[in-house]
């Protein structure tokens, strides 16, 4: 048995917050009674719950790392027709990616179909660490990184305190390879930062996300998370 508005966020569809909202509203059904208390607990694949007269169908959850290739879409279609990041995966279940990462940056990336563990990783209060490798044209000053490590100041406010290593110079080429770790999730952060200090970047990815990397995987691969994994993400 678990709690209602927990199995309406796993279905995807919402936060268990807004879940909470709409019993309260009235707008769930279970066994085709209206339910409006949030302690009700349901059995899932047993119990018919309907939110807003639709009914949920609760698949099993699945979690999925992908490293995603640089030219592909964030988001499960694309009106252009473009690569999406469900491209890469042949499954049933509709899942979707965890946040997103431009169509030009490569990386690590989850797909779930699980709404509330998509939900929990994206919210800023848990500060999950991601690490970026860039490419940026030029070579920044000791300064510049420091402004990158202290925060910089964006259109939408400063930047939390960032990691930032030197991997290495080419002084011919006149670019830098440098590592970035943020816990943020604003839209096109890293390209910002280092746009912020004038050095913009030329190529993109991200090697982690949280405790998971990339080790073994090539460029459209993907791999299933261990149990272990999604535990230690909770
Ligand atoms: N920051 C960016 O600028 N782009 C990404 O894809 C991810 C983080």
């Amino acid at each position: 048995m678990e709690r209602l508005q927990k199995v309406i966020a796993q279905a995807g569809i919402t936060s268990r917050r807004k879940a909470e909202q709409l019993i309260i509203e009235g707008k769930v059904k279970v066994n085709g009674q209206v339910v409006r208390e949030l302690g009700v607990k349901v059995t899932p694949n047993k119990d018919e719950i309907e939110v807003e007269g639709v009914p949920i169908d609760r698949e099993e959850p699945v979690y999925y790392l992908l490293y995603k290739p640089s030219g592909v879409i964030s988001s499960v279609s694309d009106d252009k027709g473009r690569t999406v990041v469900t491209d890469f995966l042949e499954i049933e279940q509709r899942i979707f990616p965890v946040g997103r990462l431009d169509y030009d940056t490569s990386g690590l990336i989850l797909l779930t179909n699980d709404g509330e563990f998509a939900n929990m990783l994206m919210h800023p209060k848990f500060k999950i660490e991601k690490v970026y490798v860039a490419k940026v044209k030029g070579i920044p000053s000791r300064e510049a990184l420091k402004k990158l490590q202290y925060g910089v100041m964006l259109e939408d406010g400063k930047t939390a305190p960032a990691k930032v290593k030197v991997m290495s110079i080419d002084k011919k080429k006149q670019t830098s390879i440098i590592q970035l770790t943020i816990h943020e999730g604003r839209n096109r952060q890293v390209r910002r930062m280092f746009d912020a200090i004038d050095h913009p970047v030329l190529k993109l990815k991200r090697e982690q996300y949280s405790f998971l990397n990339l080790r073994g995987l090539n460029p459209g691969d993907a791999r299933t998370l261990k149990p272990i994994e999604v535990k230690h993400l909770r």
